[in-house]
């Protein structure tokens, strides 16, 4: 595969952009080798700015689960654009996606629509915080919540009851308000609250990870957490941003049958446009300004073009009944078909996998929390990357990210992926 034209876009975007992109990830650090530049996507393939044509397994990070330039989407934000892109005044298009979300998923009476998950993850503890009138949240190793203060701390030691700031700039006053805990560990967050009595404000999961590949939530994990959180008057933060619209209409509430007090969503909502958004009941929700007294605004925030791409996305997912069940059977086809030929090939590796998210570990013991997931062989993963990047697979470029399957993938596009594993396997 020829990168030539890729190679100088990055060259020029490297000096006049930090590390040539506007989000680290994309940057090709975990795997070496320069990022691919794209110029267009339809349905489930990219095309880079050398022709190159790549089935897509990154789909945006996970927003285009019905594949790129999904026609009603497209045709709503042109349509839109047309009546004006931004007035800052409400809209009755934000009514509409609102009353949308709210009947698809569970538990949540309204919605406060945002411009990514990043805010929408920061104004949901906020609003825990305001509303339970404590200071600390527990957040997960390995759990990725967006990139505002309180949740960029890292893992300390095992024991460590304070977080340390995994970032210069994130004080260690905000930092000593991130609790830690390993994730699928209940005991370790019973131990969080026995130490920090009445002082939990909320607890936030992803309720499937997909921030250290992906991770499933162990039989009866969120449930006893929901019950945790009851016993210590603290909420639970479902984190939705990739599950939500995602592994089914209701998000992982609907799938575990477990509610959270507050939910995040990010993603899918927007159909490929920045959007975020929190929800919750009326009791939470009327906290917010300017019902009541916790702050939060945005002045891009409902912004018609978002809402009407969101619309759109939505509107699709409520109509087509069947779309979950579609994306079920294709990921489980493709799980069948990588493990067939990982272990045909005599390797180490797990697969992961909950509804439409997936990712493929290079460690043959389990991987449940940040710990496991660290166990992989990078090396391997590294090679397996280029490896289909060269049979024109474009997996993310890191092995702490998921995959994210699109209903625009045939099973052709599934039998080719899975044939270009074996063939890279074959290498490895
Ligand atoms: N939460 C989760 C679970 C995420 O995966 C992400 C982004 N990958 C975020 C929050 C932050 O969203 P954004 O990048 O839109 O700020």
């Amino acid at each position: 595969m020829i990168y030539q034209r890729s190679s100088q876009l990055f060259a020029d975007a490297e000096k006049v952009i930090p590390g040539g992109v506007n989000s680290p990830v994309r940057a090709f650090k975990g795997v070496g080798g320069t990022p691919l530049f794209a110029k267009s996507a339809k349905g489930a393939y990219l095309y880079d700015e050398d022709g190159n044509r790549l089935i897509d397994y990154i789909n945006s990070w996970g927003p285009m689960i019905l594949g790129h330039a999904f026609p009603p989407v497209v045709e709503a934000v042109i349509e839109r654009a047309k009546s004006g892109t931004s007035f800052g005044m409400p809209t009755e298009l934000e009514t509409q996606i609102a009353s949308l979300a709210i009947s698809m998923v569970p538990n949540i009476d309204k919605i406060r629509f945002v411009n990514s998950g990043t805010e929408a993850c920061m104004s949901a503890i906020r609003l825990a915080r305001g509303y339970t009138k404590r200071d600390k949240i527990i957040k997960f190793a390995g759990c990725y919540h967006g990139h505002s203060d309180s949740f960029l701390i890292q893992a300390g030691s095992g024991a460590s009851t304070f977080g340390t700031p995994n970032s210069p700039g994130v004080t260690q006053g905000t930092a000593k308000d991130t609790l830690l805990a390993n994730y699928n560990d209940l005991e370790n967050v019973k131990a969080l609250f026995d130490a920090n009595k009445n002082e939990i404000a909320a607890i936030i999961i992803e309720p499937v990870a997909g921030n250290m590949g992906c991770v499933p939530p162990r039989e009866g994990f969120l449930q006893a957490l929901r019950q945790i959180c009851d016993e210590n008057n603290a909420l639970l933060i479902f984190d939705e941003v990739m599950t939500g619209f995602r592994l089914a209409k209701g998000g992982a509430q609907e799938l575990y049958g477990v509610t959270a007090d507050i939910v995040c969503f990010g993603k899918v909502i927007g159909g490929g446009l920045p959007v975020g958004a929190f929800a919750a009941r009326n009791e939470i929700m009327n906290h917010l300004a300017p019902l009541g007294p916790v702050y939060q605004a945005g002045t891009l925030s409902g912004n018609p073009l978002a809402m009407a791409a969101g619309l759109a996305m939505l509107e699709a997912l409520h109509k087509d009944a069947e779309v979950f069940k579609r994306l079920e059977a294709k990921t489980s086809y493709l799980h069948r078909g990588i493990h067939k030929v990982l272990t045909d090939n005599g390797m180490a590796f797990t697969i992961n996998r909950v509804g439409s998210m997936i990712s493929v570990h290079f460690d043959a013991e389990p991987v449940v929390d940040f710990q496991t997931a660290k166990n992989g062989d990078n090396d391997t993963f590294k090679r397996f990357f280029h490896g289909l990047l060269n049979e024109g697979v474009y997996i993310a470029p890191s092995a702490y990210e998921t995959w994210f399957i699109t209903d625009a993938l045939t099973y052709e596009d599934l039998d080719f992926t899975i044939n270009a594993i074996n063939k890279v396997a074959q290498t490895l």
